[in-house]
């Protein structure tokens, strides 16, 4: 099951007692999946078409208690690909869905205007903060994805028109997030990108084990992110080290081929030879093996004053000096 799934699974599970809150629910829902056609002079059929089974069970309970109508439910499989079953639940032109969709905020009738839809989200099933809570897990049980965040932070929402993905974004940020919105394939996308953000509105919608998960995920990849950083930072420093050392070597090399290492004072030919024979050890541990040992700075001098004789013989040969 995909993380997007397991969250979904979980929010199915949450038990909302509260009318205001099955109706912020329900509202989102069907703002989110349903639709509605006019069937004649003042009668309406509306739908609401999901995959997820969970989205229809609690429509579907909702309706009966709140409304006392039982709506009808079917079961069709998908033409193409996985032929995954596809839920409907329709409210069918003889029943009072007027009733429903008002009681949802979607539809007004007044005797001047006759009917008349609401396109964002109506404020009052939104007042208070659980039911706010409720509608955005509406929202997101039956328009939202959410991405693995193994690979990525990305959380998202489908929406059909432009000013109800204002009123969503709206309602999400009255919680101190930041969503946006962006425009694809003619649907308005409401979306959040950083892990912590996702991880709040995890919490908001009440996706607790979720929330735990990404929560993992996100310790698991800033351990691995710090480890790779001191990896690049060790590798960076044994570079310097073995470029030094190669440096050191040729000097030493050119100097015992133009006139033998013999010339060196005593100290100097000892480390030189040292050198040659340890060529990836650091420089505290060229140090620790002459006898007595010397401190590593004063090894870094005797190499360099080798580094020295060698750009001198270079110069008097006429060559370029060491890089
Ligand atoms: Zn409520």
């Amino acid at each position: 099951m995909s993380f997007s799934s397991k969250a979904k699974k979980e929010l199915s599970c949450i038990q909302v007692d509260d009318k205001c809150c099955q109706l912020a629910e329900l509202s989102a829902i069907f703002k989110m999946t349903g639709s509605i056609e006019i069937k004649g002079k003042n009668r309406l059929a509306v739908k609401i078409v999901t995959e997820n089974a969970d989205i229809i069970r609690f429509a579907f309970k909702v309706i009966k208690k709140l409304f006392n109508l039982a709506p009808v439910l079917m079961v069709r499989k998908k033409r193409k690909l996985k032929r995954s079953n596809i839920y409907i639940l329709v409210l069918t032109p003889f029943m009072d869905s007027k009733k429903v969709l008002e009681a949802l905020g979607i539809l007004h009738e007044s005797l001047q205007e006759g009917i008349h839809f609401h396109y964002g989200i109506d404020e009052f099933l939104i007042q208070k903060d659980c039911c706010k809570r409720s509608y955005l897990r509406g929202a997101f049980l039956g328009g939202g994805s959410l991405s693995d965040p193994e690979k990525t932070y990305h959380l998202e929402f489908i929406c059909h028109n432009r000013e109800y993905s204002r009123d969503l974004s709206k309602l999400i940020n009255s919680f101190g997030l930041k969503s946006k919105i962006v425009e694809r394939k003619g649907y308005f996308v409401v979306y959040l990108k950083e892990g912590e953000q996702i991880s709040n509105l995890l919490n908001i919608i009440g996706a607790h084990s979720a929330l735990l998960n990404m929560e993992n995920i996100r310790v698991i990849k800033d351990v691995r992110n710090n480890i790779n950083r001191l990896v690049n930072c060790e590798t960076a420093n044994m570079n310097k080290t073995i470029d030094a050392s190669i440096r050191q070597i040729n000097n030493i090399n050119y100097i015992k081929d133009n006139i033998g290492l013999k010339k060196l004072s005593r100290p100097l030919q000892e480390i030189a030879e040292l050198r040659l024979n340890y060529p990836d050890i650091s420089l505290k541990e060229l140090g620790e093996m002459l006898v007595p040992p010397i401190s590593k700075s004063g090894v870094n001098h005797r190499l360099r004053k080798i580094e020295q004789i060698a750009n001198k013989i270079r110069l008097m040969k006429g060559e370029n000096k060491s890089v």
